[in-house]
């Protein structure tokens, strides 16, 4: 079998979907690699160091003779009008505007894993790549906060006098806010969080930090997740939370809901007690932004408070990123490969679940709404 790793062509991406020490793992059992020259360049993987582990790196194309594909990012329409009918393809699939490449998956006769579809079970822990970018992402927002914030994290008593601890209430405690909590716990902040969540009170404090209790009504949806908040819960949340967001130094938000755009938290009212100098970290402001006024990749001043919308946040950390995602694409090909190739078995709840596109159908029922 051929897998092909094309170089990522999304601006600004910078992940490899495969790393080498990935594709040792499929040589070793037999399969072809050809990976596009320069592909793993920006998260340090060289053409040498795929050519060490049996890779055949090419200039040029390396989608048109390839059974299976590993990509980070998804696929424009143009690279899957050059893919064989039949093939595989493996990697994130769905967000806002990406419609036209899932409509030609569809159309090509194409069948696609989304890593993003991987359900979260058990079985599954090791392929889900929501989680490790997650992961990814929430550490480098606590770094990116206390970069930009003008005091130090940490307590610190010298000759010259005491400097209390930086304040950071991280909003959200899912994958992303528990690492934001951890990131900033180790570097000496003091740390509160909230998240709609009760069930995640317990992970918030055996990180170090304090979960605030606003003595507000629980919303969690089916699976574990939270849920949309109605208008007048989402309300008395924000009046609850605006004087824990007057004092911190640093405000961290992660929150997500699945499918829907991220929820509004703070409006620019709830930052004008920070005192000055304060920062937001929006880790959500691509998908909607739970910061009013935060601009993704960008830093706006809103008073006198510096509020970051963080932008592909696990490109900022390329090599550890793609580590842990290839390995996650590694763990789901698993499932399905055998010396012959790769197998979908649609009885296999993880690849039934991840599989987007087969055989002309697009399975996952809201994506399929969306394209009628
Ligand atoms: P996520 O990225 O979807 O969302 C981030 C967090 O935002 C969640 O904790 C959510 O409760 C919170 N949130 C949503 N609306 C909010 C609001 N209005 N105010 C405050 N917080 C709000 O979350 P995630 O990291 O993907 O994890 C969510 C769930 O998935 C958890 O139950 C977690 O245990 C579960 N999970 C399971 C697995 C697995 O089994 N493989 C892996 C990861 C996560």
């Amino acid at each position: 079998m051929l897998v092909a790793v094309p170089a990522e062509t999304r601006r600004g991406e910078r992940r490899v979907a495969l790393t080498p020490d990935a594709v040792a793992t499929l040589t070793a059992q037999g399969h072809s690699v050809r990976v596009e020259s320069g592909a793993g360049a920006a998260a340090l993987a060289s053409d040498e160091a795929y050519r060490d582990v049996g890779a055949e790196v090419v200039d040029g194309d390396v989608l048109a003779e390839a059974d299976l594909v590993a990509h980070v990012r998804p696929l424009l329409p143009e690279q899957v009008a050059r893919l064989r009918r039949g093939s595989t393809t493996v990697g994130f699939v769905t967000g806002a505007g990406e419609l036209p490449g899932i409509q030609a998956l569809r159309d090509n006769g194409i069948s696609a894993l989304a890593m993003e579809l991987v359900p979260r079970i058990s079985r599954a822990q090791s392929m889900d790549a929501l989680t490790s970018q997650a992961l990814v992402a929430g550490y480098r927002c606590a770094l990116e906060a206390a970069m930009r914030l003008p005091r130090f994290f940490p307590l610190f008593m010298t000759a010259a006098g005491t400097v209390p601890p930086a304040k950071v209430l991280v909003l959200g405690a899912g994958v992303a806010g528990l690492q934001a909590i951890a990131t900033a716990r180790r570097l000496g902040a003091v740390v509160e969080a909230y998240d709609v969540r009760p069930s995640s009170a317990d992970e918030v404090k055996s990180m170090g930090a304090t979960f605030l209790d606003l003595g507000l009504d629980a919303v969690e949806g089916t699976g574990g997740y939270a849920r949309e908040l109605s208008e007048d819960r989402a309300r008395r949340q924000q009046e609850a939370l605006t004087p824990f967001i007057s004092k911190s130094d640093v405000v961290i938000t992660t929150a997500a809901v699945p499918g829907r755009p991220a929820p509004q938290l703070v409006t620019k009212d709830m930052l004008a007690g920070m005192p000055a100098g304060s920062v937001v970290v929006d880790l959500a402001a691509e998908s909607g932004g739970n910061i009013e006024g935060s601009v993704a990749g960008e830093e706006v001043q809103v008073g006198g408070v510096r509020v970051y919308g963080m932008a592909d946040p696990a490109s900022a950390m390329p090599v550890d990123a793609s580590r842990l995602y290839a390995r996650n694409v590694v763990n789901l090909l698993a499932l399905g490969l055998s010396e012959e190739g790769f197998t979908l078995d649609l009885d296999d709840e993880v690849l039934a679940g991840a599989c987007i596109v087969h055989d002309g159908v697009v399975r996952h029922a809201p994506t399929a709404a969306l394209l009628e």
